[in-house]
């Protein structure tokens, strides 16, 4: 979601990585972000400029971020090569912050075409950062789930969920709220309306989901959590391998 951290949680992953003597590869793909606070390799900004966009198509802000994806998304083959061409040290790890309107990136078709893109050459993972403080509401939190969920079946791929911003406000409810529905249920139960019974019984619908979901709070100003969270992504890493991968040698 927009504002939940992804950009700053890039940046604290880019420090990270290098602390910890590994080489990240960095790729900012929000088109219309003023600053990036990390230095990235490769920048959306470099060859396509969003407010140009804005007025050769005569669009208005979200329809230059999603115009200025698709025309990225057509030379994608050239950023997959720069992240996959042989170098010494290697890359041990290529990250892409996105834009921050959710939609465009997951029911565009250049969302698709880029998360297949480093799918079908390296080992992938999603991210959903959520925004902690502000889904400790539980019809909120449901929302954010639902939204988690949708990219998951969309993509396919392995998904961590990184809970932001634990300096705020603890992940702890949600949490219990993934693991057990009755607590969730008692969240909601001073709640009589269609919206809050709707939530209810989604709660029960996701628990499969959340069953399979790797879940760790973080805070991108902290840096609290970030071992736990490289160790949920090497889980991901062989959930590729155990799972997307072989369904994508079947389809070749
Ligand atoms: P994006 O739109 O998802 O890329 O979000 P940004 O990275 O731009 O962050 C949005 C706001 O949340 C900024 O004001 C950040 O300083 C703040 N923020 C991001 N991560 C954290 C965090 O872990 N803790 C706190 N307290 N604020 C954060
Ligand atoms: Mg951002």
């Amino acid at each position: 979601m927009a504002g939940s951290g992804k950009t700053t949680f890039v940046q604290r992953l880019a420090s990270h990585i290098s602390a910890t003597g590994k080489t990240g590869y960095l790729l900012n793909l929000d088109p219309a972000v003023a600053k990036v606070p990390y230095n990235s390799n490769v920048d959306i900004r470099d060859t396509i400029h969003y407010k140009n966009v804005m007025k050769e198509y005569s669009l208005g802000p979200n329809g230059a971020i999603l115009t200025s994806l698709n025309l990225f998304a057509t030379r994608f083959d050239q950023v997959i090569d720069l992240c996959t061409k042989p170098r010494d040290p290697p890359l041990d790890f290529v990250v892409a912050d996105t834009p921050g309107q959710i939609e465009i990136f997951t029911w565009s078709a250049s969302g698709a075409i880029i998360t297949e893109a480093f799918a079908t050459v390296l080992p992938t993972a999603v991210v959903f950062v959520v925004d902690t403080p502000r889904c400790t509401a539980p019809q909120t939190f449901m929302s954010n789930m639902l939204q988690a969920c949708s990219i998951l079946y969309k993509t396919r791929l392995p998904m961590l969920l990184a809970f932001n911003k634990v300096d705020v406000a603890r992940h702890d409810f949600a949490v219990e709220w993934m693991q057990d529905f009755e607590i969730f249920h008692e969240a909601l139960a001073s709640d009589t309306t269609y919206a809050a019974s709707l939530s209810r019984s989604m709660s029960l619908v996701l628990e499969k989901f959340y069953e399979n979901l790797k879940a760790v709070g973080v805070s991108a100003i902290t840096g609290e959590g970030m071992d736990d969270f490289m160790a949920a992504v090497a889980e991901c890493r062989k959930e590729y391998e155990a799972g997307y991968l072989p369904e994508l040698n079947r389809r070749k």
